[in-house]
């Protein structure tokens, strides 16, 4: 298929996202790529299933980085289905160094470093640097010729590059990890707060508010709030904290404009983008 004279729909299906696992669906019409794979091949499969959408459909996996919720049903997946998974060399690394992903086959994995692009399922996927505690993170600007996505998950900060890619998509899909009330008040230790709250930790609903409020534009058709943390954060306190700062900064949102929390636990529904 001719990346530049597709007319397919674009669609998005979040199958699962949060700290206890992550994995997207980007679909191209009939074909379609997955964006991490953190939750059991059988997740997968059924929740794909749901959606209608057939195994064979999928034709590629982008791995953002080796962290047990991004990787645990990889090698399960990409060596059943056979299907190449592109990451960085050192999430490669990380893979292999990890028990529930390293036994994939190694003839599976192609190397993809910040800056590259490699088209797949007719869409072209475009690759930026993310800051976080995993070497080689990366974050994923991906598009037909009609609409694009970028996934920005699991960084500490927003720097330019991140904001480039995520100001030029239609679909943005943004880490809103913590409320840092919750985050101070619970249960974690505060050298892990530390962590979270660090410039390779985890973005908190303010700054993804901060980030979107300052941003936004019409264009950004849907804005899908992501990796939303367990014990830190619920989706209603995410998406009133977003709300409250387009309130106080009198921006108004386009009635076309969509803004959700991804769930946790559970897949979304097959969104397109027409
Ligand atoms: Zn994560
Ligand atoms: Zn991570």
């Amino acid at each position: 298929m001719d990346l530049f004279s597709s007319l397919y729909p674009f669609s998005f299906c979040s199958l699962a996202s949060g700290s206890n696992g992550n994995c997207y669906y980007i679909g191209n019409g009939d074909e379609g790529i997955l964006v991490d794979a953190g939750i059991s091949l059988r997740s997968i499969k059924k929740r794909l299933s749901e959606v209608g959408i057939p195994m064979k459909q999928i034709k590629a996996i982008l791995i953002s980085h080796a962290h047990i919720d991004h990787i645990k049903g990889l090698s399960a997946l990409a060596n059943t289905f056979a299907l190449p998974v592109y990451a960085s060399f050192q999430t490669c690394e990380g893979i292999f160094r990890n028990w529930s992903a390293s036994g994939i086959r190694r003839d599976l994995l192609h190397t993809i470093e910040d800056g590259e692009k490699v088209q797949l399922a007719g869409l072209l996927v475009e690759t930026f640097a993310v800051s976080h505690d995993a070497a080689g993170a990366l974050g994923y600007h991906i598009r037909n010729n009609h609409n694009s996505i970028t996934i920005a998950t699991d960084l500490g900060f927003i720097c330019d590059k991140v904001s480039h890619y995520l100001s030029k998509a239609s679909m943005l899909v943004i880490e809103s990890n913590y409320d840092d009330e919750m985050l101070t008040n619970g249960r974690y230790p505060k050298h892990l707060q530390q962590r979270i709250r660090g410039e390779k930790g985890h973005l908190s609903n303010i700054q993804a508010a901060d980030y979107l409020t300052q941003h936004y534009h019409s264009g950004m058709k849907q804005i899908f709030l992501c990796h939303l943390s367990q014990q830190n954060n619920t989706p209603e306190l995410a998406l009133k904290t977003l709300n409250q700062y387009f309130l106080d900064k009198q921006i108004s949102k386009s009635p076309e404009t969509v803004i959700r929390a991804l769930p946790r636990g559970a897949r979304t529904e097959l969104i397109h983008v027409i």
